[in-house]
């Protein structure tokens, strides 16, 4: 699926607040965060974009999703600018040529950044999603007073790699194999990954060994928390081997692989101009 072919009527339900709207480019992951420039994008069972790619996103990934308010007031000037402090101080540790402390804490508005995750997740669809999942995330983010939905973790680690993944609603399973090490989040899962942080939405962690940006939110928008950042985060648990970068889709026969993806069928795996550690 070509995502700038996809035709979506340029007036269509905001993928946010569900009103019939003119419809405006939200930028997934926010523009600031290494997402400008052009980005060659493949699906992610093509591979990582090289040569052949299906596609490129000239002025960053983008999805015309959602009306001007929820796109440049609720996102853009409000969650967005938490979010983007938050990735630049992560950003600043992954450069940091000293020897870090494993668990670093950081003063930040979790309830904003993790609306502003939500709120991107939402809107890298091309369609207005009825599902009850997605209208307790819509609750979530438009309502400044209410908790994340109880029943979903919203995951994070450290990303230090170039490539840019989104995949939504899909389930990973070991099937084959008894003895891989489960180490992946179980139930309907969505990822957005971009350096320097990534996310997975999921019903449980398992064994993943990651924090749950979910269990430090509360109901006064404006609190600040200390949230701890795992530097280790970017390995598996309990080792010094770096998560694979398309974790927790990366299908294969290593122990740290999963054997099956369901669902997933919308993928992106974009890879950046920048530099960055692949
Ligand atoms: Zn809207």
């Amino acid at each position: 699926m070509n995502y700038q072919k996809k035709k979506r009527n340029k007036q269509d339900r905001c993928n946010i607040c569900g009103k019939m709207s003119d419809l405006t480019w939200d930028h997934v992951p926010p523009k600031s965060c290494y997402n400008s420039g052009s980005i060659k994008y493949n699906q992610l069972f093509e591979g990582i974009p090289s040569d052949k790619y299906e596609g490129i996103f000239q002025s960053g990934i983008r999805f015309r999703s959602l009306c001007e308010y929820c796109n440049n007031n609720l996102l853009g000037a409000n969650y967005d600018i938490e979010f983007l402090k938050f990735t630049s101080q992560v950003s600043q540790i992954i450069q940091s040529p000293i020897v870090l402390p494993q668990t670093l804490y950081f003063e930040c508005n979790i309830n904003k950044i993790a609306r502003a995750v939500c709120g991107h997740l939402i809107a890298a669809k091309n369609e207005y999603l009825d599902a009850p999942m997605f209208n307790e995330l819509r609750n979530f983010v438009c309502d400044e007073m209410a908790l994340p939905p109880s029943n979903r973790k919203l995951l994070f680690r450290i990303y230090p790699h170039s490539t840019v993944v989104i995949n939504q609603g899909f389930t990973i399973k070991n099937v084959l194999s008894r003895e891989k090490l489960g180490n992946y989040p179980l139930g309907v899962c969505s990822i957005i990954s971009c350096y320097p942080t990534a996310y997975v939405l999921c019903d449980d962690g398992g064994n993943s060994g990651l924090r749950d940006l979910f269990e430090f939110c509360t109901t006064n928008i404006t609190d600040i928390v200390k949230f701890p950042i795992d530097i280790k985060s970017c390995f598996y648990s309990n080792t010094s081997i770096f998560r694979h970068f398309l974790w927790p889709c990366n299908i294969g026969d290593d122990n740290y692989s999963v054997d099956l993806m369901l669902g997933g069928n919308e993928t992106i795996l974009g890879i950046q101009k920048r530099g960055f550690h692949q």
